[in-house]
């Protein structure tokens, strides 16, 4: 070949060079948004599917494949897909579930603000109806799904911002009597503590913003099935729409997940400690913490909007932040953050007070998270 000027250089020098012998012992990032193949019958095949391979990143991408493969493997499911954020795989859930005009939805009435305005303000107005409920009641959950045979139920193993632990085995059966299929959102669990799966739940769906990443630094979803048969349409939702998970935020959650044990268990047993010191704290009216997991929700004695704002604004190491399961510990105010589009009598019939706190509580030394709450209590 003749020799090239800079300017050609510049765009090609260095690329698309051959893979050393040796193998990486961390997946890299592969930052490419297309694949090259030697030739065009190469490309055809992979096209094709007669060949393995990967064409263009919204289709597919090594780094995200691979996150994609482990949170299959530690979900115990046949297939997993990955999308931008853990909306984006709320809704791939629901369209893999196959609805559409007609189709009703049963929700428990705790799960995230953000799954019921998806349904209620996107969804509606394609003919799916939804209708909640309290999954903590079964016998209404049972007589709901009779009378409307819903096409769907989805709830979340651990419920926002009260703590109620879904009964999956129950809903399981509940779902299958009726013909529907069950979507478990696992965000606050995390695969570490409940893999609903192996439960009986058709799909689940994880914010891996949350846990999975763990240190408040990337945002992505991910869906889970139990059923190879999910994959295409799953597949087709994140070509079609087109939410596909950035290769960096592939690359952290990756990495986060091999800590999630670690932080898991440090982060649980600081969960406990702290919910027995709440208990035993006079300015705190009531604590929920469902005996695991590393949330406790505290509603204070004072209960007042003003009480819990003085009380967050108090706090000098646990972080004010609107999400949870970072290694840090962090606090939320769901009167005015994840249920603050609620009537105040909705948000009461729901057990949502003015004083409620949320706190997710990290892998800091438990003495200086109680220290921290104890001097913002006082
Ligand atoms: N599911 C639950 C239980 C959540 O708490 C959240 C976010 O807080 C989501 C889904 C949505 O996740 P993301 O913010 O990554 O879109």
């Amino acid at each position: 070949m003749t020799q090239q000027d800079i300017r050609t250089k510049l765009v090609h020098a260095g690329e698309r060079r051959g893979l050393p012998e040796a193998q990486p012992v961390a997946t890299p990032i592969y930052a490419s948004a297309t694949f090259t193949y030697e030739s065009m019958a190469d490309i055809d095949q992979v096209f094709s599917g007669e060949k393995q391979g990967f064409i263009y990143t919204r289709y597919g991408n090594p780094t995200t494949a691979a996150l994609e493969e482990a949170v299959r493997a530690v979900e115990e499911g046949a297939t997993a897909c990955a999308y931008a954020t853990g909306m984006a795989a709320v809704h791939a859930a629901l369209l893999a579930c196959d609805l559409r005009s007609g189709s009703t939805v049963l929700a428990s009435q705790d799960v995230y603000g953000a799954t019921t305005s998806l349904l209620n303000s996107i969804l509606v107005n394609f003919g799916v109806k939804t209708v909640h409920v309290d999954f903590s009641d079964l016998d209404t959950v049972r007589a709901k799904a009779r009378e409307l045979r819903p096409q769907v139920l989805i709830a979340e193993t651990i419920s926002n911002p009260l703590l109620k632990v879904c009964d999956i085995e129950a809903c399981v059966q509940i779902a299958h009597e009726n013909g529907a299929r069950l979507i478990v959102d696992n965000t606050f669990a995390s695969p570490y503590l409940c893999q609903p799966l192996k439960l009986g739940a058709d799909m689940v769906v994880h914010s891996a913003t949350k846990y999975l990443s763990g240190h408040a630094d990337a945002m992505g979803g991910l869906v889970i099935s139990r059923d190879e048969m999910d994959a295409p349409a799953l597949f087709s939702v994140m070509k079609l729409v087109g939410g596909v998970l950035g290769v960096w935020e592939a690359h952290e959650i990756l990495r986060g997940l091999k800590t999630l044990a670690l932080r898991m268990e440090r982060q649980c047993e600081n969960a406990s400690k702290l919910a027995s010191y709440l208990k035993e704290n006079r300015k705190i009216g009531r604590v929920h913490y469902p005996g695991q997991g590393a949330l406790v929700s505290i509603e204070l004695s004072d209960d007042t909007r003003d009480a819990a704002f003085r009380f967050m604004d108090g706090l000098k190491m646990c972080v004010r932040s609107t999400s949870l399961g970072d290694v840090f510990t962090s606090v939320l105010h769901p009167a005015t953050a994840s249920h603050r589009d609620l009537l105040p009598a909705r948000r009461r019939e729901l057990g949502i007070v003015d004083s409620l706190v949320r706190i997710s509580v990290g892998i800091e030394s438990i003495d200086d998270i109680i220290a921290d709450i104890e001097q913002a209590l006082a």
